[in-house]
């Protein structure tokens, strides 16, 4: 019988970092979709799921039919005369190759960019890395972390050697206190939230910290309406406090810290009363803040972007890394920093060096020893892998805009919604000889390519994913192939062969073994381990090492653990008269950045529109009623949106989702980045609102 499920195939979510397990319902469904091929039909529940036990959210229970939606591309298209035509793997892979061998030729590697993806496996994203790196030879890679993390990997490398979430997830539950500050956890991690919200429903004390009153806030023993942008003053008179009541752990700080005095001197005037006015809240409830997280037993902070998504990102990271260091709050049970990674593969992708100065596992590009250990398993001199750190995906569009980055190859992402002030995004993609796009549907951004490679989603596919608790966990094939879309790895692998370089790496469980022997922090990783034991948080070292399920135990990962004095720095753009509302952006709980694939499921018939929430205030001021379509615009744009009207937002600060491309918010942002960590400031600009 063709209806009943035929079997179930476990593997991981493909939306966000919390990374539930799941099993796959597959069903022989002749005659539908691909006529005799088998098809996803459902989602069950895995009892035994290690993050999420049997919980999943909405998105991964009812959001996976973009897997066999019509607009899946099915062969790969090449623009001809402003028309996509389809075309065979051979011709489209014969044609990419020609075009960069030509490139390459008469301008050199650096004349590339890439776009590795955060929805794409560890195996697809290693091998993309190997594809920029080894055949083009350009550490022009990049990907999707520079919105999100990119100031979490600098800042808290700086700080404790690492820049990953310290503690599992479940140690939600061993906290006593739990600082949440930029996280809209509620739409953003859900199953995790819910952890956060059973450990506030035993008692345990929860402040959240957000210019909105989200579900967890609502949920929280205390919610700081911070004013956007006031995190680092905040931060600074949170340490203030501490030293000042003499709150801070003295032998910590002593054995297992350097820099106290840098710290000391950055926050010596960084008084609850300093920092009041400019983020929003009294000064008897930063101290109250302080004193509770100070002294906690086990204290956990947990953040997202509203921390990192800012100029100050990277201070603002050192900023909460003071505090753990200032009281001792880390490398313990229910101890720790704790920074929500976003997309479901967003720290593996990292981890596989889709970063412009660090090979797979940040091993330094700049160490000639590393750049020789790659280049002998690669097959490559050492003369050919670049030595200087390469382009961010910002500084790759602004190379393409002033012509000096001549093609591109982007897999899995979409700049063109999800980048800031992205008419420019646009501009620079124009200007390219070659953009290569490798993707399941024909977004925004692959509508500008000159070729498009279609490619596998994660049920078609094996490999891992690493979730934003380090657990590397399984992605299994439950269907074939849809058309003739082919995997990521097996495209770059496509593209060496043709570009002369070939990666003879027969499956992903081959690629990860090459990954575990050129990275220490995955030497222990294998396909066959997993199967057999489960999902393994890195560090682990060898075929016997267990796994590091906790960071910074008896040593932090470089040494000693780094104090760093960092100052208040205001947003780039101020409000004005013209422009006197601030705008804030992020997510909803149905729907997944850039809607590629969310909105292309039932989850679209629930959540059909954008609005922009604006308190009911500022609404009178403007005339609005709830309901009414609106402009909204800044000094980079403006796009229409229907009004609704919320108590639950700061008066002063509006705030949309990026999900929609009938309004894309990013062509209202700002480009302005922290000049560390090169991440844009997606949360704060200067915005007015009229009725349409
Ligand atoms: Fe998927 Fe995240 Fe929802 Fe879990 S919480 S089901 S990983 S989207």
């Amino acid at each position: 019988r063709p209806w009943d499920v035929r079997r179930k195939v476990r593997t991981t979510c493909p939306y966000c970092g919390t990374g539930c397990n799941f099993d796959l319902e597959v069903v022989g469904r002749p005659g539908a979709g691909e006529p005799g091929r088998e098809e996803v039909i459902g989602v069950a529940s895995a009892s035994d799921g290690p993050v999420n036990g049997r919980h999943l959210c909405v998105k991964g229970r009812f959001g996976l039919s973009f897997i066999h939606h019509p607009d899946r591309l099915r062969r790969p298209l090449v623009k001809k005369e402003g028309r996509f035509v389809e075309t065979s793997w051979e011709e489209a892979i014969a044609l990419v190759a020609e075009r960069f061998q030509a490139i390459r030729a008469d301008h050199g590697g650096d004349a590339f960019g890439v776009l590795a993806s955060a929805k794409a496996t560890n195996e697809d994203n290693y091998l993309i890395n190997r594809f920029a790196r080894a055949v083009l030879g350009t550490n022009n890679i990049d990907h999707c972390a520079r919105l999100c993390h990119a100031s979490t990997v600098a800042g808290l490398a700086a700080a404790f050697g690492s820049g990953a979430m310290t503690n599992p997830i479940g140690d939600i539950a061993k906290s006593d206190f739990l600082l949440v500050i930029g996280s809209n956890t509620t739409e953003s991690h859900p199953v995790l939230a819910q952890k956060l919200l059973q450990a506030i429903g035993r008692g345990t004390p929860c402040v959240v910290i957000d210019p909105r009153q989200t579900e967890l806030a609502a949920a929280a023993t205390n919610h700081l309406a911070i004013r956007p942008g006031g995190d680092l003053a905040l931060l600074n008179a949170l340490a203030h406090v501490i030293i000042a009541e003499g709150l801070s752990n003295q032998a910590f700080i002593e054995e297992r810290t350097e820099g106290f005095a840098e710290l000391q001197a950055a926050v010596a005037d960084c008084t609850p009363e300093w920092a009041a006015p400019i983020a929003g809240i009294a000064p008897e409830v930063i101290r109250e803040t302080a004193r509770r997280y100070a002294k906690a037993e086990r204290a956990s902070i947990f953040y997202t972007m509203g921390i990192t998504q800012k100029r100050t990102g990277s201070h603002n990271v050192m900023a909460i890394a003071n505090l753990a260091l200032l009281t001792g709050h880390i490398g313990k049970e229910g101890s720790g920093v704790n920074p929500l990674r976003g997309q479901n593969n967003v720290q593996g992708a990292c981890d596989m060096g889709a970063l412009p100065n660090v090979f797979p596992g940040y091993q330094p590009v700049t160490d000639p020893a590393v750049r020789a250990k790659f280049a002998g398993a690669w097959g490559v001199a050492s003369a050919d892998l670049a030595e200087q750190p390469g382009f961010t995906v910002g500084e790759m569009l602004e190379a393409a805009r002033s012509g000096s980055l001549k093609a591109m190859l982007i897999v899995g992402e979409n700049p063109v919604l999800s980048d800031p002030d992205s008419s420019h995004v646009v501009e620079a993609l124009q200007q390219l000889e070659c953009l290569v796009a490798v993707d399941i549907f024909l977004s925004e951004t692959a509508q500008l390519a000159h070729v498009v490679l279609p490619a596998c989603t994660f049920a078609e596919k094996e490999g891992t994913f690493t979730n934003t608790e380090r657990r590397v966990q399984r992605v299994r094939q439950a269907i074939e192939p849809i058309g003739e879309s082919r995997p990521d790895w097996r495209i770059m692998a496509d593209l060496a062969a043709a570009l002369g370089r070939p990666f003879d790496l027969e499956d992903p469980a081959a690629v990860m073994a090459e990954i575990a022997r050129l990275t220490p922090s995955y030497g222990g990783v294998s396909h066959e381990r997993i199967d057999r034991d489960g999902g393994l948080c890195w560090p682990c070292l060898s075929p016997e090492h267990p796994g590091t399920p906790r960071l910074h135990v008896d040593r932090f990962t470089r040494g000693k653990g780094r104090f760093h004095g960092v100052h208040y720095l205001p947003p780039a753009e101020a409000t004005d008269g013209d422009y006197p509302l601030v705008l804030s952006t992020g997510r909803r709980l149905f729907h997944y950045h850039t809607g590629t694939m969310s909105r292309r499921t039932g989850l679209e018939t629930i959540y059909p529109e954008e609005h922009l929430e604006m308190h009911p205030g500022d609404a009178a001021a403007c005339g609005l009623v709830d309901g009414d379509w609106v402009c909204l615009s800044t000094r980079r744009g403006a796009i229409a949106l229907p009004v609704r009207l919320t108590e639950s937002i700061l008066a002063g600060t509006v705030f949309t989702s990026f999900h929609f491309a009938e309004a894309a918010v990013n062509k209202l942002t700002i480009g302005v980045v922290d000049p560390v960590a090169k991440i844009p400031e997606l949360k704060v600009c200067a915005c007015r609102v009229e009725r349409v």
